[in-house]
């Protein structure tokens, strides 16, 4: 999926609104149970993160977000954020 589609089949996982201009990727601290996309962390070897597309007034509103996004074939799935587990915050070093 490009941006293009990301933004012809996204909505934002906060307000579910469209996505403008700018596709902020958010790192949700949340396990992501699919494969793509999620978020790594290279200082602490984490993986699998998920994340949500979230438009522009969300992030500067700094909006609650509620839906993680999976691209699976092409289209987007949403997944509530509530249902994801939490990663355990990891302090590198
Ligand atoms: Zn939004």
């Amino acid at each position: 999926m490009n941006e293009a589609d990301i933004r012809r089949l996204c909505r934002c996982g906060a307000c579910r609104g469209r996505i403008g201009r700018r596709i902020n990727l958010v790192s949700l601290g949340r396990k992501a149970t699919w494969e793509y996309p999620s978020a790594g962390n290279v200082l602490t070897g984490a993986s699998g993160e998920a994340v949500a597309v979230v438009c522009d007034g969300c992030i500067d509103d700094k909006r609650d977000i509620v839906e993680a996004v999976e691209f699976r074939e092409g289209a987007p799935v949403y997944h509530p954020v509530d249902e994801l587990e939490k990663i355990p915050e990891t302090v590198p070093g």
